[in-house]
């Protein structure tokens, strides 16, 4: 029996495909990406993070863990959690009775995930939703996505999903077909800076992008570009990622995402570090000065700011 580590299961998104959709995020990433939002997606296990505003320091937790990776910080009296000494046995979270040492992740089967799926069809008729699988990396879980994909198509569910694209190609090949659409994210196209800013270079997500373009349907691919200040958003990495989306025959749409912190609490609650600490948000004015020279050329798609179509 397939299973496989879910992050969580979104019932009512609007922004994650055509018309009312459920998003199964699924647990683990190859890519580091300096700017991600979604730290707790990284790890393909279920891990513990912890809710500060909720611990009352009644020390449970401490007295649990068997491996010393808890200790009370003599300054503020606040329970720290060191990642480097933590092996995730989760018994800290098993002894909170407060809810302040949490666990992300869950250990689902297909047929758990579509029990969730199926009690939002009634919304995928009314709006021509259906369901999009996120992550994290669904490609890390190919076979429990294909058997998830095959049970939707068994039910006339539509299917969408987020792809990083990145890892053997065998493993695209397996899933796009049963993608009514899907985003597909391109960070940057030069392949050394691509390594440098998510760990992996560019080279293999784009052959898979130009191969998954031979095989999906018509218009699938939605592009996917997040504008992070002084890394991929020059003017010359811009007019790559339109070019090379135009020698594709099924983009739709090239949208661009501006930075944003919404993951920065995630960092705190995991005791990890975030490379982008103190880089600011950026605005849509910002974003559009970036992008706008785009819309002064002829393209085969739509671009589109942050859910906005430009052109
Ligand atoms: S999950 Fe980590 S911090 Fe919690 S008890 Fe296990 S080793 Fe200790
Ligand atoms: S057991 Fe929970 S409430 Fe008690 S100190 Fe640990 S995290 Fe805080």
């Amino acid at each position: 029996m397939n299973t496989a580590t879910i992050l969580r299961i979104e019932h009512t998104s609007i922004s994650d495909g055509e018309g009312m959709r459920t998003v199964v995020f699924f647990k683990g990433c190859p890519l580091r990406c300096a700017w991600c939002s979604t730290p707790e997606s990284h790890l393909p296990g279920r891990e513990v993070y912890h809710k500060k505003e909720r611990c009352t320091g009644c020390g449970r937790c401490l007295a649990a863990c068997r491996h010393g990776a808890l200790t009370v910080s003599p300054g503020t009296g606040a329970v720290v959690r060191d990642p480097a000494k933590c092996v995730n046995c989760l018994a800290c979270a098993d002894a909170c009775l407060y809810g302040a040492m949490r666990v992300y992740g869950k250990e689902m089967t297909v047929r758990q995930v579509m029990r969730e799926i199926e009690k939002d069809q009634v919304f995928y008729f009314h709006s021509g939703g259906g369901v999009t699988l996120s992550g994290g990396d669904v490609l890390l879980w190919t076979d429990f996505a294909e058997e998830l994909l095959k049970e939707c198509e068994a039910c006339a569910i539509d299917a969408a999903a987020e792809l990083d694209l990145f890892g053997p190609w065998e493993n695209v090949r397996r899933i796009v077909p049963y993608l009514s659409h899907f985003f597909a994210d391109l960070k940057l196209m030069d392949p050394e800076k691509h390594r440098r800013w998510t760990g992996q270079s560019s080279e293999t997500i784009l052959e898979n992008l130009r191969r998954a373009d031979e095989i999906c349907a018509p218009g699938a691919i939605r592009v996917r570009v997040p504008l992070i200040r002084g890394v991929n958003d020059d003017a010359e990495n811009l007019q790559k990622t339109a070019e090379f989306c135009c020698g594709l025959k099924n983009v739709s749409a090239v949208e661009f995402l501006p930075y944003h912190r919404l993951g920065i609490h995630a960092y705190e609650q995991l005791s990890r570090p975030y490379a982008l600490q103190e880089e600011p948000r950026m605005s849509r004015e910002e974003a559009l000065e970036k992008v706008s020279f785009l819309t002064e050329q002829a393209w085969p798609f739509a671009l589109v700011l942050d859910g906005e179509r430009l052109r």
